[in-house]
């Protein structure tokens, strides 16, 4: 049977309509060809030749779609929608080929020669505090809202945890260093998160693991999917898979886009994807396998908004929680449709800005009547998204890695000396 590539993994769809609720750009725009059943029926017609490539509505609607994969845990046929999407964007990539603003922004955010200045630049104007300033609506002010949001800030609503020191936990709760993970970085973790991955090597020694670092690793590939480059994703793929070796350490990530990739190493890598894929932990996964150990009070109203690649792609939703669950005195507030996508999807957020904004909105609505000081969220693109909307809408909440929270509480503890 010929290789389709992907397209297969549509064919379950029984056009029962049950998706169209759950995804984001319908319920922006109300076009059925923006819904996961429209869109499954023009990947058909574009892998059956009914419709060409370069068809203008079909790029539109195909383009629009953010890959958040709201469709697949609510489908009752178990349609493999994300895989249909890949083989779509990879033969519309073939055609024209990608778009330059696509293939600038590739190069400039995961490109080893470039990158490293990149970042290297965005921290120094980070650092300048400008972009906290200048943040506020229109694409200029909402990028320069997206960078403000990396920056390292130990301060919630002006308010540091350090003086407050409740009763530290029992030193018995802290666990001897038992066993090893290595790290997944990343290139936005890495140049604009340094400060996660340090939480996040420290809360898992507090939780009696020692957090190695893998040289030689690259990107994920996850955008050069996203983009249609399927087979530069693989070498990329290759390249990890070789780094991190055959041992069975687990690999932890804490960026949700990448995770849900370096699980899907599996699909179209063999064997050796497929033991790299089962070592991918995110990091609340493997905290929460050892409870984790509970911290000191933290007094703030957290909202939990779940990244649509660890929620739907991953299917990690208890993980987070039970981390949350270990900082005692958060008030958690829960908000409706907080499993939406906030719209930034990637490159999404760049190259298609006013339907990112449009299914951002209502979140933002939800945020500002549930009025949390922290909104947690554990992958880059929607701490930057969410960060620049929160800052454009005047609401007076920030965004943190929930890491990042368990951080805090573990320092307040006196875990760290
Ligand atoms: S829920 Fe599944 S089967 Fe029903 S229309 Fe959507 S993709 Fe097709
Ligand atoms: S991936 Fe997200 S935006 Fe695309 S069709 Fe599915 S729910 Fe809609």
């Amino acid at each position: 049977m010929a290789d389709r590539s992907g397209f297969e993994g549509l064919d379950a769809c029984v056009h029962c309509g049950f998706c169209l609720q759950a995804c984001p750009t319908f319920l922006a725009t109300g076009d059925e060809a923006d819904s996961p059943r429209g869109r499954i029926e023009l990947m058909r017609a574009l892998e059956s030749g009914a419709l060409e490539p370069t068809d203008p509505d079909l790029r539109l609607h195909l383009d629009r779609c953010l890959g958040c994969r709201g469709c697949e845990p609510v489908c009752p046929s178990g349609v493999a929608y994300a895989l249909g999407l890949e083989a779509a964007r990879e033969r519309l990539t073939r055609a024209p080929g990608v778009a330059w603003p696509v293939r600038a922004a590739l190069w400039a955010l995961t490109g080893a020669e470039v990158s490293g200045i990149l970042y290297g630049l965005a921290r120094l104007v980070r650092a300048t505090g400008l972009p906290g300033i200048l943040a506020g609506r229109g694409r200029v002010r909402f990028a320069m809202g997206m960078l403000a949001a990396t920056k390292p800030d130990r301060r919630i609503g002006g308010w540091a945890v350090s003086g407050s020191r409740p009763a530290a936990p029992s030193p018995s709760a802290h666990p001897p260093i038992r066993r090893t993970a290595v790290l997944f970085r990343g290139c936005i973790m890495d140049g604009l998160f340094a400060h996660v991955h340090a939480a996040t090597i420290r809360t898992l020694a507090a939780n009696g693991y020692e957090v190695r670092e893998v040289p030689g690793q690259v990107c994920c590939g996850a955008l050069h999917v996203h983009a249609g480059l399927r087979g530069e994703a693989r070498a990329l793929a290759r390249a990890n898979i070789a780094a991190f070796g055959d041992g069975d350490a687990p690999i932890v990530v804490n960026s949700a886009g990448c995770g849900a990739m370096l699980k899907e190493y599996g699909h179209g890598e063999g064997e050796r994807g497929a033991s790299f894929a089962a070592r991918v932990k995110d990091v609340t996964e493997l905290l929460a396998e050892r409870g984790p150990v509970p911290g000191a009070p933290l007094p703030w109203r957290v909202a939990y908004d779940p990244p649509c690649h660890l929620l739907h792609a991953q299917r990690v939703a208890e993980p987070p929680l039970k981390l949350l669950a270990a900082i005692p005195g958060l008030d958690i507030v829960q908000t409706a449709d907080a499993a939406q996508c906030c719209g930034s999807a990637g490159l999404f957020t760049l190259v298609q800005p006013e339907m990112s904004r449009a299914v951002l909105a209502p979140k933002l609505e939800q945020l500002r009547a549930a009025a949390p000081q922290v909104v947690a969220t554990g992958n880059p693109g929607c701490v930057m998204q969410l960060g620049a909307g929160l800052r454009a809408a005047d609401i007076p909440a920030v965004v943190r890695h929930p890491v990042e929270l368990l951080d805090e509480s573990y320092r307040a503890a006196g875990f760290y000396g």
